[in-house]
């Protein structure tokens, strides 16, 4: 699936960029065009893979390319201002050739919290292409301000989307490290999971496999709109000769005929469907209930097989109680991996968004009440107590 991908404020930007360079070591075919957009110049300008062309800034009359901090009202303000700016990077991109728009940014920032629904809300008036959005929730950790900043942006940002793809950064902190190093690691997953799911239905070249997920398959998935997450699980195989080739047969290999044992392939195909159904989310959240999914099973094309994958279909079925399971092959040889993405669309049981809601709520109250206090901190202050003093004018 080809995709245009604008990256907003710092974690955007950087997760585009990254998908970029794996566009490039995997030839993926899936980013069709990369846009990274700021309000502060230094975050732009460290970026490495994003041509330096697609790299707008924005708000420079109001903040002079040094951010907007933590403030999303105003990255919001700004993007609406500028957003004629952010469409010409956008002009040179030939849309006839892209399947779907792709918006990422962190939540819990300012830039990308404020300007990425304004966007998404942007393009979709002018393109009839679907308009996606990643969007990173923010670690627990963060402070309030941050958790307010994303459960707002959130709000916003599935309503003016065709599917909110979410990430939780709080779900997947490690301790002990430091913070950007977890950054990196949290960006290589993020890359990985979508760019297996994205990269499904863009398979070029010879490749044979039984039933090609095509890129259609992940727009219906995702059409219907909500929220979405992404699940994945991996095993290491050898890789073989498909078909029985002639190098198996004259090492004297087993994996004569039909290639491999089909028992083992179809086990191995449904018990990591199950892994990554069950493991650990993008975004954790009960599956049952989930509107619609799509089953992805990536690798090296002897270890792909239709039973496997049907089989699995049938338990996600189950397991999420959906009627709209779609399911197919990613045929990818050289990986030394098979792997199952899972992507569950329309997800409603999500502990972790209601939770999110509710130290934002909190937040919210705290800061109202500071604002109030020192407002009334600062009248006590500046005028005398009998109010025996008169201002200038
Ligand atoms: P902005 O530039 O004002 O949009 O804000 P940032 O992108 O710097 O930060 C917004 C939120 O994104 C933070 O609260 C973090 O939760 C998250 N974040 C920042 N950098 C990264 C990153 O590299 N990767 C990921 N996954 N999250 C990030």
């Amino acid at each position: 699936m080809k995709l245009a991908m604008i990256g907003f404020g710092q974690a955007g930007g950087k997760i585009v960029d990254k998908f970029v360079e794996y566009d490039k070591r995997h030839d993926a075919g899936i980013v069709k065009a990369a846009v990274a957009v700021n309000t502060a110049k230094a975050d732009l300008m460290g970026l490495t893979h994003i041509p330096e062309e697609k790299r707008v800034l924005i708000g420079q009359s109001r903040v002079k390319g040094h951010g907007v901090g933590a403030d999303n009202e105003l990255g919001a303000e700004i993007a609406e201002e500028d957003v004629d700016e952010v469409q010409g990077a956008i002009d040179s991109v030939p849309v006839h050739e892209v399947d779907a728009f792709l918006i990422v940014s962190g939540l819990g920032g300012g830039t990308g919290s404020g300007s990425a629904p304004v966007l998404a809300k942007h393009l979709k008036r002018i393109y009839t292409e679907p308009v996606y959005g990643l969007g990173v929730l923010p670690g627990s950790d963060e402070g309030g301000i941050y958790t307010l900043n994303a459960a707002r942006s959130f709000q916003t940002f599935v309503r003016e989307v065709d599917n909110l793809l979410v990430f939780d950064n709080d779900a997947w902190r490690k301790t002990g490290e430091s913070v950007q190093g977890g950054y990196d690691e949290i960006n290589e997953e993020i890359v990985k999971r979508f760019g297996i799911l994205f990269g499904a239905g863009e398979v070029t070249g010879g490749e044979v496999a039984e039933s090609f997920v095509d890129s259609s398959e992940i727009i219906n998935t995702l059409a219907g709109g909500g929220v979405s997450t992404v699940g994945y699980a991996r095993e290491e195989v050898e890789e073989v000769q498909n078909s029985g080739g002639l190098l198996s047969r004259l090492t004297g290999s087993k994996n004569e005929d039909d290639g491999l044992d089909t028992a083992r392939t179809t086990n191995r195909i449904t018990s990591l469907v199950r892994k990554a159904a069950l493991g650990r989310l993008t975004l954790p959240c009960e599956i049952d209930g989930t509107e619609r999914a799509l089953l992805v099973m990536a690798g090296p094309p002897a270890y792909l097989n239709r039973k496997g994958i049907e089989r699995s279909r049938k338990w996600l079925e189950e397991q999420t109680g959906s009627m709209e399971v779609r399911g197919g092959d990613y045929p990818v040889t050289g990986s030394g991996f098979v792997a199952s993405v899972i992507l569950l669309s329309g997800v409603t049981n999500v502990p972790r968004i209601k939770e999110l809601q509710q130290v934002a709520i909190e937040a919210q109250e705290n800061i109202d009440e500071i604002n109030q206090e020192s407002e009334t901190n600062l009248d006590n202050l500046v005028h005398d107590d009998e109010d025996e003093l008169e201002s200038l004018f």
